[in-house]
């Protein structure tokens, strides 16, 4: 594998695979562009040593061919406005309606240095999806390099993602510079952890966490369980857990997981009092009360501020902290306290040096809407594929880049 910062890119055509899988409302306008933010850094270094970019992404998930809405076309004149300001120029962009073919072999062909071709979404074609080969070696051939910089799709064995990168030789493939931070920030947690270190993990279910909990039962020294999933551990303990979420199924691997870690030196917190509600609704009736004391009709839609201080204790004296997942229904003003002060015990945790990555699907939504993104050492872009790196298995869009 070649290394970006370290490459020559004048005159040279660069693939480079984005993810570009931005959220659109009703009219087709960008609601979030964190990801296509988040591409700039690789894309403007190319343009700027003087090669020419080809970014390649997906866009939803359309399952039969070519969808109006998820076509890239609508991200062409925000990403130019995006581009331009970051380059302080006018950067030509180009749009190709489709992401093989002649027509883009041409404009692949006709594209001058500092020039930038987009192409129409690579899943439009179920090769993508499938890792045709001669699809991916019909992608590989538009350009000299390949970059791969979409950590969010790093899990899939996609022709853009995985398999185009045995087209290039290694001194013509490698990481962007988010793949780099991304892959970087997860091998300090996984690989090169300082003790103590705790995992916080929270969320709706249990079933999405468990491999992720029992890898970490090998890594972590302390690990927290907050977010609905927490109730099915507590049942698992014998508590009552009145009409709080709950897997019935998956008592007996909660068990499994408590009882492992008691035989080892991991510590799980659960939260030792919880807000609960009389419903399921922003204006529900509240308490404050011990989690394994809840009674009937009621659920836990928060961690309590014994919890708070609790889980706090432990965040602050450990030295790295993984977090995945929120410790309560935040979206609801009146059920958000419990992240919010997590967020707050996260960031001053690392004021004080510890080494914090938050992550994956709606720990980042909560990090950002409680203003806390910029007081973590890093938030990760990658959902699924952080959740699976953080599961022990080995993402093929990594793999990829590193094989010979
Ligand atoms: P996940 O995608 O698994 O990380 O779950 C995130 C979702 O879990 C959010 O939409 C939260 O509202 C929800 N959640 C967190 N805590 C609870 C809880 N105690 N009861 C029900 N849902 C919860």
């Amino acid at each position: 594998m070649a290394s970006f910062s370290h490459y020559n890119f004048k005159n040279k055509k660069v693939l480079i695979r984005v993810d570009f899988n931005v959220p659109l409302d009703a009219d087709m306008n960008i609601t979030d562009d964190t990801r296509i933010k988040a591409s700039l850094a690789t894309i403007t270094k190319v343009l700027q040593e003087g090669g020419s970019a080809i970014l390649m992404s997906h866009l939803g998930r359309p399952k039969n061919g070519p969808v109006e809405k998820y076509s890239l076309k609508h991200l062409v004149s925000p990403v130019n406005k995006l581009l331009n300001e970051a380059m302080n120029s006018s950067v030509k962009l180009v749009f190709a309606n489709d992401c093989r073919g002649e027509e883009v072999k041409l404009k692949a062909q006709a594209l001058q240095n500092g020039e930038v071709l987009l192409l129409e979404n690579l899943r439009f074609y179920k090769e993508e999806e499938s890792g045709d080969e001669a699809f991916a070696k019909e992608l590989a051939t538009l350009g000299d390099v390949y970059i791969n910089d979409a950590f969010g799709t790093a899990h899939r064995a996609h022709a853009s993602t995985a398999v185009m990168a045995k087209y290039f030789s290694q001194e013509n493939k490698m990481f962007g510079l988010l793949m780099e931070k991304e892959v970087a920030s997860a091998e300090k947690i996984l690989q090169a952890a300082k003790q103590p270190f705790v995992a916080i993990i929270g969320g709706a279910k249990v079933s999405d966490k468990i491999l992720i909990l029992e890898n970490l039962l090998e890594k972590a020294t302390d690990i927290i369980i907050g977010g609905g999933m927490a109730y099915t551990f507590i049942k698992a303990k014998g508590g009552e857990i009145g009409n709080s979420l709950c897997e019935n199924e998956k008592l007996e691997i909660a068990k499994t997981i408590l009882n492992k870690a008691a035989a080892s030196s991991v510590q799980i917190h659960l939260p030792i009092d919880s807000i609960i509600a009389n419903k399921f609704a922003a204006n529900a009736d509240t308490q404050e009360i011990e989690s394994e004391k809840i009674p009937a009709g009621w659920m836990g839609l928060d961690i309590g501020s014994k919890a708070c201080h609790q889980f706090k204790e432990v965040i602050l004296r450990s030295n790295t902290i993984l977090w995945n997942g929120p410790m309560g229904v935040f979206e609801m003003e009146k059920f958000s306290n419990g992240t919010k002060q997590i967020a707050k015990s996260v960031a001053e945790a690392t004021e004080r040096g510890a080494f914090s990555l938050v992550g994956g699907g709606d720990s980042v939504a909560a990090i950002n809407e409680l203003g806390f993104a910029d007081k973590v050492s890093y938030v990760s872009t990658g959902g699924g594929a952080l959740l699976e790196y953080f599961e022990g298995k080995i993402l093929p869009g990594i793999a990829a880049i590193n094989s010979k």
